[in-house]
Formats: structure tokens, C-alpha cells, sequence
């Protein structure tokens, strides 16, 4: 075979075909290769990723990869506590401007049925954060709140500081307490609370975040203030009482204001039928806390 032949030229272009048919092929299969086996199964698409948090003996076990690994180490003993005790949240919260939210902690009390006789006489509501009074009377006051359309919610069983900041798992104790001391009492199952001395205070700041992620992975809301009636203050008088609340409130915004109705608050109950009838000339709405009401909390 010569160079420039007849013959020569057939050979060369048989060979290019040969090898651009070689290539075409191997091609074909790398692509092939690539595409079938990366198809994933439908079943693994549609496991639950909950399906390990909470385990249950009707599916079969996935193989938790190195990193859901790491993630079941995160739950902690005190979230196995007390599985029965979850609140709801809200889809959607509301932010209601020019309303008022008038609140009572530490109650009940010999005082809170005067409380409630003012509300109801002024036709409005208001919410009671509870504390810890099993016996048959203060029950009955717990009914009469939630009877007469008030927000009822957690406070504390034992308001004991030392005690329920001392840990997560003593302060759900405490919580629990509470929480069904309310359902007996009322037949309400509450979403929301206060903590005693606001979410932040000087006894919590250890364990703050861990509780706050705790009762918001268990579906409570919680809720600060942000107009104090400083009643508390030993020195508190109907006047300084009244002037803290109406001078607290800025016109046409939203307002959570902390008062108490625990057995001594005698100037609070005197102050309140004057606090809400001003209120009332101002044009201001009043309304209960709901988990559909968006929480006021304070800054860490
Ligand atoms: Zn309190």
C-alpha cells in the first residue's frame, strides 16, 4: 500500500470510522451508568424525618447516617418528660394595635373575685397568670375565670425561684404542677404562661435558653410585659399604681400590662375600675392573651 493510493485512503477512513463508533459507545454507556443507579427508592423519599425523635414499632428501622447520629444525641432526658404535656401554637399571630392586655399574676386569691366583679361590671377581659392553690375554693375562682371568658395561664405551682431556675427538669416539674392543677380546676388545657419574675431575671440566666427552647419545642407561648403597675413595690399607692399603668400605655399600640391579684394587693384592685374606665375614654381596646396573640418578651 502506497502513499496517496486508492487503497491507502479506504484503510484511513475505515479506521476513523472504527474509532469515532468506539468512542460513540463508551460514551453511551458512561451516561447510562450515571443515570440508573443514582434513581432513588420512593420509599426512602417519603420516610418522616420525625420518624426517629419520636420511634414506633410499626416501621421498619433506618440506618440513622452519621449526622442524624449527632442529632438523636441532642434530645435530652427532661424532653421524655411529662409526654402528655404539650400546648399548641398558633398558625398565624396577631398584632393588634390599640389594644390592652390586662393581666394578673399570682392569684388566686380572697381578691380576685373583686377583680373579676370590676371587669364584668366594665364588660371587658383579662388574663390570669395562676399560682399553685389546690384547695376547693381557689378551684372555684379558676372556673369563674375561665367561666366568665377570661385567659387563664400558667405562673407557677410553688413560685419559688431558687427552686424551679435550679434546673430544666425542675422547672417542667413545677410547670406540670400548675398545668394540671388548671385542667382539673377548669377543664382548660393551657398554651400560654408567665414566668415568675419575667423570662429574664437574675435566678434563670443559666439555664434561660434551655428552658425557653424546651417549652417552645413543647408548643407553649409565653409572655413578658412591657407596662408594669409596679405594684409589688412596697411603698405602691392606688395613685402610683394608676399613674405607672396610664402613663405606661403609648396611645394606639399594643400594651401588656402586669398587675398582681395575690391576697395583699388591696391598692390594685382599688386603682383598676379608675385605670379602665380612662382607658376606656381613650378609645382602647381590650382583649384577652391567646397563643394567637404574638408574644411581648423581653431582650436577653
Ligand atoms: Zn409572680
Amino acid at each position: 500500500m502506497c502513499w496517496g493510493s486508492v487503497r491507502f485512503f479506504k484503510h484511513l477512513i475505515y479506521s476513523i470510522l472504527l474509532v469515532f463508533g468506539l468512542t460513540i459507545s463508551v460514551l453511551a454507556y458512561n451516561i447510562i451508568c450515571l443515570i440508573i443507579p443514582d434513581r432513588p427508592e420512593s420509599s426512602t423519599i417519603n420516610q418522616p424525618a420525625e420518624a426517629k425523635i419520636v420511634p414506633t414499632t410499626t416501621t421498619q428501622p433506618i440506618q440513622p447516617t452519621e449526622k442524624e447520629e449527632k442529632e438523636s444525641d441532642i434530645l435530652k432526658p427532661y424532653q421524655l418528660l411529662y409526654p402528655a404535656m404539650y400546648g399548641s401554637k398558633a398558625d398565624n399571630l396577631i398584632e393588634q394595635e390599640n389594644t390592652v392586655y390586662l393581666t394578673f399574676d399570682d392569684g388566686p386569691s380572697n381578691l380576685t373575685p373583686k377583680v373579676l366583679e370590676i371587669l364584668k361590671k366594665n364588660d371587658i377581659k383579662a388574663t390570669f397568670f395562676v399560682v399553685g392553690k389546690p384547695d376547693s375554693e381557689s378551684r372555684k375562682i379558676m372556673k369563674r375565670i375561665v367561666d366568665e371568658g377570661h385567659a387563664i395561664g400558667v405562673h407557677s405551682y410553688s413560685h419559688d425561684y431558687r427552686r424551679i431556675y435550679q434546673s430544666v427538669d425542675a422547672y417542667l416539674d413545677d410547670f406540670y404542677k400548675m398545668y394540671n392543677l388548671i385542667y382539673e380546676a377548669t377543664g382548660v388545657e393551657p398554651s400560654i404562661f408567665r414566668f415568675p419574675g419575667g423570662s429574664v431575671n437574675s435566678y434563670n440566666k443559666d439555664i434561660y435558653n434551655e428552658i425557653v427552647e424546651e417549652m417552645n419545642r413543647r408548643g407553649f407561648t409565653y409572655y413578658d410585659w412591657n407596662v408594669s403597675s409596679s405594684d409589688t413595690k412596697t411603698n405602691a399607692s392606688v395613685k402610683s399604681i394608676r399613674n405607672n399603668v396610664l402613663n405606661g400605655i403609648a396611645q394606639g399600640k399594643r400594651s401588656i400590662v402586669l398587675m398582681h391579684d395575690s391576697s395583699a394587693k388591696n391598692n390594685t384592685v382599688a386603682a383598676l375600675d379608675v385605670i379602665i374606665r380612662e382607658l376606656k375614654s381613650r378609645g382602647t381596646n381590650f382583649d384577652i392573651l391567646t397563643n394567637e396573640v404574638k408574644p411581648i418578651v423581653f431582650k436577653y
